[in-house]
């Protein structure tokens, strides 16, 4: 079992990147410094992730989903449209020894039926598809009573989602602003790395 923040990112460091990420699909990793933060917040301040069982929505290779499996989840269900993603995040999760309570479903989060304790995503900002944030806080809301949401920063994103989630039948009860840098990864980004403000949101069923 992981007992400190830094073991957590030191452990999440080895879950890859993808291979060829998709644009249309907003693919990419998020950095371990920024999973390990984001579940180890969870776990302290609302002992969210321990014994519950856990939907990863838009689960990519694995890092939210197999970081919760690593903090004691008793179950935990990664969902995404991207088999070769899927694949790996099931590779990485049987290195990790944790495959045992992990199941992957192939899928668009619109179409999943499932119920969980919690859903933890960092889903695609909705910049090249509209409304791909929408349909992943609508099925996390179905989903789970509790959703963790990782979005773009910014004061007007944030008066979308406070709108949105209300209109969804859910509130938003913690914004909590993260700093994310990607290595460089599309071959429209000129700059070694991007840096970009986000915030994970806490959302509650209403
Ligand atoms: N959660 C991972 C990956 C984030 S990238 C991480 O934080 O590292 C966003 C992921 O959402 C990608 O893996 C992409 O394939 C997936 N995705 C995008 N649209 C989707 C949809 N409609 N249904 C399911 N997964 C989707």
């Amino acid at each position: 079992m992981i007992k400190s923040k830094t073991e957590l990112e030191i452990a999440l460091e080895r879950v890859k990147g993808f291979e060829s990420p998709k644009i249309s699909l907003e693919q990419y990793r998020l950095p371990a410094p920024v999973a390990a933060e984001v579940l180890w917040y969870i776990q302290m301040k609302f002992n969210d992730i321990c014994e519950n069982t856990i939907v990863d929505l838009g689960c990519g290779t694995g890092m939210l989903g197999i970081g919760c499996a690593l903090l004691g989840a008793e179950y935990v269900i990664g969902v995404d449209v991207d088999e070769g993603a899927i694949r790996e995040a099931r590779r990485t999760s049987i290195e990790f020894g944790v495959s045992e309570k992990m199941d992957f479903i192939l899928g668009d989060v619109k179409n999943v039926n499932l119920k969980g304790d919690v859903v933890v995503q960092n889903p695609p900002f909705g910049v090249r598809r509209r409304g791909a944030d929408r349909d992943f806080i609508i099925a996390g809301l179905r989903i789970a009573p509790r959703v963790y949401s990782i979005h773009k920063g910014g004061e007007r994103v944030r008066r979308f989602i406070f709108n949105f989630v209300e209109r969804a039948g859910g509130r938003v009860e913690e914004v909590v602003p993260l700093k994310i840098k990607l290595p460089h990864s599309y071959h429209f980004h000129k700059k070694k790395f991007h840096v970009f403000e986000a915030s994970l949101y806490r959302i509650v069923r209403e």
